[in-house]
């Protein structure tokens, strides 16, 4: 085996003894994934509590993977594909279900092939799961900043307490990317990781929401609502689903699907325009014949909203034509066809979903161990993988902890995928062992320094 980095460990007559950092899924499932096979794991968090990018995805429902044949689901990881491929076949969507439902939570299909927790939310399954970490031993110190790592190669962390070194026979990191800093991931783990001569791909916002200058009345009548299956075109793109307007501009699957394409035109030209279908199934005559109908004496606001439109889709059209609507039914259709809406900018990394860049996967061996730093496993957002919205990217960061976990199991000569023991699967759920008070959970574990 190759010397742990950082030196002999003080625990080397023992089971080994392993460090996570980042107590997103990633790092939560390599730490299951390590404490199954037999390692002692702490799992090391800045913030005062774990998983908050996790619990805030779950109150926009909790998308927690998709149902599409598996290699069209690998298709969606773009030039990630070919090194994620693996990882996903050995946890493919299914295994997430079957974790969720292991954990008590039953998943649904949406109509879009989308996958959700039964209770739309991530508090009960991050319950259970911290729930289960604890039986298996793990620990979670909050408050502990990862801070690179000394110049012997020991990890340096910062605690309540200052700065301090240790040692440890193998680390996952798994430090998320940089999107919605506040929760938690602010990508400060790059240029420490890049100290250590390791290639990162500059971090960048994806799936981002469309900036657009609403007028003061739309924004504060419709803030907040949404638009339901609607097809968003921008220069020769597409993109189909739900929108949601927001005091800023325009979010959603559709968007952020688009949200690249609008970066790069915006950033051109200074703003671009996004059209909007809000009838993507009834053709264009269709319409036309439909709004043909319409009595004299009635108002088109009034006929739209008979014909089934909301306040918000007549709103938009408003807003779209910044004036009255159209009074003919055939420029109607066409603009309920076709509504253009000026973009000005796509949202940046403090509220953007998802990161691009990231630990670029040429410097990681097949097991997602850092060639030059052996020892060292990287998991989940960190890594340079970027997909659409639709819970591929929750499946990327369970999938690939688990195969860092895997890896730094194999790695300390532990036989990974080792059973739940049944007491540990079926005792009823213990309070996790958090320090959420700062004060080090080392000090009842014997490795304590
Ligand atoms: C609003 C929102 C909604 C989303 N909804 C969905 C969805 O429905 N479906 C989907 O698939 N994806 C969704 N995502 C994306 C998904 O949440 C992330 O891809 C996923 O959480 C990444 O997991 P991770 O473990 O790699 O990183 P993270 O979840 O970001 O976890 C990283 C952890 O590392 C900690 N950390 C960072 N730096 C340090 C440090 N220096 N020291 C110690 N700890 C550190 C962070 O505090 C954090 O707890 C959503 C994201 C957002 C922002």
């Amino acid at each position: 085996m190759t010397p742990p980095r950082g030196g002999p460990s003080i625990s080397d007559a023992e089971a080994p003894f392993c460090a996570v950092i980042g107590a997103g899924p990633a790092g939560l499932f390599a730490a299951d994934a390590l404490a199954r096979a037999g390692a002692r794991v702490i799992i090391y968090e800045h913030k005062p509590s774990p998983a908050r990018k996790f619990l805030m995805a779950g109150r926009g429902g909790l998308n927690i993977t998709h149902s599409e044949n598996l290699e069209r689901f690998i298709s969606r990881y773009g030039a990630a594909a070919a090194r994620l491929a693996p990882l996903m076949r050995a946890w493919p969507p299914q295994a997430l279900r079957d974790f969720c439902a292991e954990l008590g939570e039953t998943t649904f299909v949406g109509s879009s092939g989308r996958v959700f927790p039964a209770s739309f939310k991530a508090s009960p399954l991050l319950r259970a799961w911290l729930a289960r970490l604890s039986r298996l031993g793990v620990a979670i110190a909050t408050r502990h900043d990862f801070m690179g790592f000394a110049e012997s190669g020991a990890l340096r962390l910062r605690g309540p307490e200052g700065e301090f070194t240790r040692n440890f026979d193998a680390l996952v990191l798994a430090l998320g990317g940089a999107s919605w800093p506040r929760l938690g991931s602010d990508g400060a783990w790059a240029a420490r990781l890049g100290a250590e001569g390791v290639r990162v791909t500059p971090l960048a916002a994806a799936n981002s929401g469309a900036l657009i200058d609403w007028s003061a009345i739309f924004r504060s009548d419709f803030e907040g609502q949404p638009i339901k299956t609607t097809l968003l075109r921008h220069g020769g793109l597409s993109a189909r689903g739900d929108v949601v307007v927001t005091r800023g501009g325009l979010e959603g699957g559709p968007v952020y699907a688009l949200s690249s394409q609008l970066r790069a035109a915006t950033l051109k030209h200074g703003e671009a325009t996004l059209s909007i279908d809000l009838r993507p199934d009834t053709t264009l005559e269709c319409l036309t014949r439909k709004l043909s109908r319409r009595p004299q004496k009635q108002s088109h606001a009034n006929f739209l909203r008979k014909a089934g439109f909301s306040k918000v889709e007549i709103g938009l059209l408003r807003e779209s034509r910044a004036g009255g609507l159209p009074r003919d039914a055939e420029s109607l259709a066409a603009l309920i066809k076709n509504a253009p809406l000026t973009v000005t900018g796509v949202a940046g990394l403090e509220r953007a979903i998802s990161t691009a860049g990231g630990v670029s996967f040429e410097e990681l061996d097949d097991a997602l161990m850092l060639k030059k730093l052996p020892g060292v496993f990287v998991a989940g957002e960190m890594l340079d993988y970027d997909a659409p919205t639709g819970g591929y990217l929750l499946q990327a960061a369970f999938a690939t902890g688990l195969a860092a976990g895997r890896g730094a199991a194999r790695y300390l000569g532990l036989s990974p995928d080792q059973p739940l023991a049944p007491s540990v699967q079926d005792q009823a759920a213990a309070p996790p062992r958090q320090d959420s008070d700062g004060r080090s959970p080392e000090e009842s574990n014997k490795y304590g320094a």
